[in-house]
């Protein structure tokens, strides 16, 4: 059953309905969970896309928003006022969702993760009661959704702090793949000198043939001749074979990545946090990108650091502040070629299982990328924050109505 709310009393009703017909609850926002655990066999999914008001007041520089938009959404509101939101880098993911897992984004180096911008939430609690958790009012239950995911309540809306917009300049620059192992040694020493103002993604991108091309995506974020001048260094890594970079609009920045996302293909994604890319790695990954099983396969690594470095780990349940790239290893497929999921699949594990072993592995991952079935490194995600996720998840859902990304046990 898919129930399709229109404010929080129509969420209390669904959440009491499936208590009543003893049915498992999920909760759908953006749909972009590549597990899909916002849908679930012979239960009730509640389906936040009607909750999607969204209120600006520019005064305050706050967003008031309901629990399922979409960035794009957030981003669109704001932009008139000449004001932005910390958001993933693709529009169409649910801000909800992102948000609760912790949220890394181009703007993070600025202003922190998407979490390190939330001034509250109201929530419909398993129990039914609906609250508003903030820095004053439910402060532990606050703690606890700045990280650790769904697992408190249905978020029927964020308060969101917005940020005067500066300049932008953001786009991609292409290397061949046969480059990719020194653009990645050049990139790695690099990027851990990068002011707040840079923020940067490199990987690998199908080109058009299916082949494997290296890819770096820069957003600069303030003055354009220094952005230029900073990312004249990434230019200068490699033999470029295709660029676009230029001074856009924040929302033209989450359309470009947009584009490379196609609906309706397979998706296994592997993920872990790197100190560094030391050189072995570096090796690894050259080879894994020679061995994609499939054309669609890509990789992207984003690199942690400025403002979200400098929120104590103690202050939100998200686990890991320290700088590091956020690594993510997508196996992608063709429906029909459901015959060979598992070798895309073992594609990925097989390089993260490699990356794993290196010493600059941090344990864990980042949560709303991790499979339900990543059991070391769920145990990990949380750090020293987990026995207080796990008192507040026994205090607030002892029943474990609400199933998002894994909390242990
Ligand atoms: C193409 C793509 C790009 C991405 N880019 C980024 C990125 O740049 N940065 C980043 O940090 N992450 C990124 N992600 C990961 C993304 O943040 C997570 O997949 C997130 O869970 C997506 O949220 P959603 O609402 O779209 O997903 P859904 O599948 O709808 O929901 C996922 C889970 O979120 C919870 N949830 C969603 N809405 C609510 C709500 N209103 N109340 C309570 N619980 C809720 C539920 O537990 C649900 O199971 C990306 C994912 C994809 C597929």
């Amino acid at each position: 059953m898919i129930i399709r709310p229109y404010n929080s009393r129509d969420v209390q009703a669904a959440l009491w309905l499936a208590r009543e017909k003893k049915m498992q609850v999920s909760v759908l926002g953006g749909g972009h969970d590549w597990a899909g655990r916002s849908l679930n066999e012979g239960g009730i999914v509640i389906s936040m896309g009607r909750m999607n008001d969204i209120k600006i007041d520019p005064l305050q520089h706050v967003a008031r928003v309901g629990g399922g938009i979409k960035a794009k959404e957030l981003i669109a509101a704001a932009a008139p006022y000449k004001q932005l939101a910390v958001t993933g880098s693709i529009g169409m993911v649910g801000f909800a969702g992102f948000t609760l897992g912790g949220g890394y984004g181009p703007l993070s180096p600025s202003y922190g993760l998407s979490i390190d911008n939330l001034l509250g939430a109201e929530l419909v609690l398993a129990d039914g009661s609906i609250v508003y958790a903030s820095e004053t009012t439910y402060p532990d239950l606050f703690w606890a959704i700045r990280g650790g995911g769904g697992n408190f309540g249905v978020v029927t809306s964020l308060t969101v702090r917005l940020h005067d917009a500066k300049p932008i300049l953001s786009g991609l620059i292409c290397f061949p793949w046969s480059e990719a192992e020194t653009i990645l040694q050049r990139y790695a020493a690099f990027i851990k000198q990068a002011p707040d103002q840079l923020s940067s993604s490199i990987g690998l991108l199908p080109a058009p043939d299916g082949s494997p091309l290296l890819f770096i995506a820069p957003t600069w974020y303030g003055e354009i001749s220094e952005g230029q001048r900073t990312i004249d260094q990434f230019r200068e890594m490699g033999t470029i074979v295709m660029e676009q970079v230029t001074p856009m609009a924040y929302g033209d920045v989450l359309a470009m990545f947009d584009q490379h996302v196609v609906v309706g293909r397979h998706t296994s994604i592997q993920t872990r946090w790197m100190a560094d890319l030391s050189a072995d790695v570096i090796g690894e990954i050259g080879i894994a990108g020679n061995e994609r099983t499939s054309p669609f396969s890509m990789m992207n690594f984003q690199y942690f650091h400025g403002a979200s470095t400098r929120v104590a780990l103690a202050d939100t349940a998200f686990g890991l502040r320290k700088p590091h790239f956020m690594i993510e290893i997508l196996s992608i497929w063709e429906p029909d070629d459901a015959a060979n999921a598992q070798r895309h699949i073992q594609w990925a594990e097989k390089l993260s299982a490699k990356m794993g072993k290196d010493k600059a592995a941090f344990p864990g991952g980042y949560p709303n990328m991790l499979g339900p079935e990543e059991y070391d490194q769920i145990d990990e995600a949380f750090g020293t924050n987990l026995p207080r996720l796990q008192l507040l998840k026994q205090q607030y859902d002892p029943g474990r109505v609400f199933n998002g990304i894994s909390i242990p046990q």
